[in-house]
């Protein structure tokens, strides 16, 4: 039984918002954010890496509008997209009003930036005409500096004030059409910060780590705080912020979704032990060119790459497919049951062509399909190894022997 789901805490209810098609908060599906890097004037540049965001699992994607030709290119840009646009707004309120008269579905309006309370409201009340959600986007690194002092830093509970008073001058010109994000790039204040707006607002959450930086560092960051606080319930929408191509923010934002049981796997899981002394192979380079060899194939399966034979199987079990390596041939085992044995240098190709026919024919046929002659042949070879390299490392044989001994006497 897969219990990742329900292991997490009860999702805490939100009103429901939509950006576009794609609806956020209430009971909608988790949904994955991602920002391009393009030059939004840049069309045809932008729509392409728009295109690949949604591709990797991004269901809405942020542009810049920062410009005139940025407010311009989203005018092309959103009637092709294949996912709702949301124009990230910093200082210029003419620039919101354009992006709103480009069609976009969703503004960010950051409230440190745009600060004066009649901009703020003329933006609202526009939304509110046009019927297009606003997140209000708090930075830690951006507070108001009056804010900034009055709580003595990006405090959470600042964070949340933030939100809280852009929200009432919104409220006043009667929109409420709102989500909201707390983001700090210190993880404790960020979660905190959430747990604090969770408790204080009802609109739809949007969870980040800003300016979480490179990989690998930026990947921890983002799933510390961003999965923290899924588990806890909190969270209607995300985005991971890397230092990196942002088809790896979405990727990321996809992933996560999928190992917390929130969002179907749409491609392939690879698993792999760690190695050990025990291995027969290179693990890390057959699980590398697995990994790559079968991403292309888009097989929502679950494939172990194991190090040795004598363990593999049996502790990949739960694995629809796997390899576990073994002088010089290659045991092919489906949910731990040995289907073929190959020679070490086909592995990755006997994979391959196993995870093809998996998804043509289903887990059960492969498995009635089976060279009934693997499993013979697959435990004389682990029996040669429990030879060569010692079946009992731990002499537990002989200590046993030893008490047994002690008993008779
Ligand atoms: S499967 Fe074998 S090689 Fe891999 S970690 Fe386990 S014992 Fe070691």
């Amino acid at each position: 039984m897969d219990v990742t789901a329900s292991a997490l805490s009860p999702r805490r209810p939100t009103r429901q918002i939509s950006v576009g098609a794609v609806k956020v908060g209430g009971d909608a599906p988790i949904s994955v954010q991602s920002m391009t890097t393009t030059k939004t004037g840049n069309v045809e540049g932008t729509l392409q890496q728009i295109y690949a965001l949604a591709g990797a699992g991004a269901d809405i994607v942020r542009c810049t509008c920062n410009d005139q030709a940025a407010a311009e290119g989203l005018a092309q840009i959103v009637p092709r997209s294949p996912v709702p646009i949301v124009a990230d707004i910093h200082f210029h309120v003419e620039m919101a009003l354009a992006a709103l008269e480009a069609g976009v579905q969703g503004l960010r309006l950051n409230p440190g930036n745009l600060r004066k309370p009649e901009e703020i409201k003329l933006v609202a009340s526009e939304a509110r005409d046009r019927g297009v959600p606003i997140r209000i986007g708090v930075n830690a690194g951006s507070l108001h500096p009056a804010i900034y002092e009055k709580f003595g830093g990006a405090t959470p509970e600042a964070l949340v004030e933030s939100a809280r008073l852009e929200l009432a001058y919104f409220e006043e010109v009667g929109f409420s059409d709102v989500k909201i994000s707390v983001k700090a790039s210190s993880v404790a204040t960020m979660i905190a910060a959430y747990r604090l707006a969770s408790e204080t607002f009802d609109h739809p959450l949007h969870l980040g780590v800003t300016e979480a930086g490179p990989l690998p560092g930026g990947l921890l960051k983002g799933t510390a705080g961003i999965a923290t606080l899924l588990a806890e319930g909190i969270g209607d929408t995300l985005r991971y912020s890397l230092t990196a191509d942002p088809v790896e923010e979405a990727n990321a934002g996809r992933q996560l979704l999928e190992v917390l049981g929130l969002r179907e796997r749409k491609g392939l899981d690879l698993i792999a032990c760690p190695s050990c002394g025990r291995a027969e192979v290179d693990v890390i380079k057959i699980a590398n060119e697995a990994q790559i060899a079968l991403s292309a194939l888009d097989v929502p399966i679950q494939v172990a790459v194991m190090g040795c034979v004598v363990n593999g199987p049996g502790e990949a079990r739960h694995a629809d497919l796997g390899i576990a390596a073994g002088k010089k041939r290659g045991h092919l085992f489906i949910q731990g049951q040995i289907i073929r044995v190959v020679p070490e240098d086909e592995m990755v190709e006997a994979l391959v062509e196993e995870a093809k026919k998996i998804a043509v024919e289903g887990v059960e046929a492969r498995l009635a399909a089976r060279d009934r002659s693997a499993e013979a042949e697959a435990a004389a070879d682990r029996a040669l190894l429990l030879d060569d390299r010692g079946g009992d490392a731990n002499h537990d044989g002989e200590r046993i022997e030893k008490i047994r001994r002690r008993i008779a006497d």
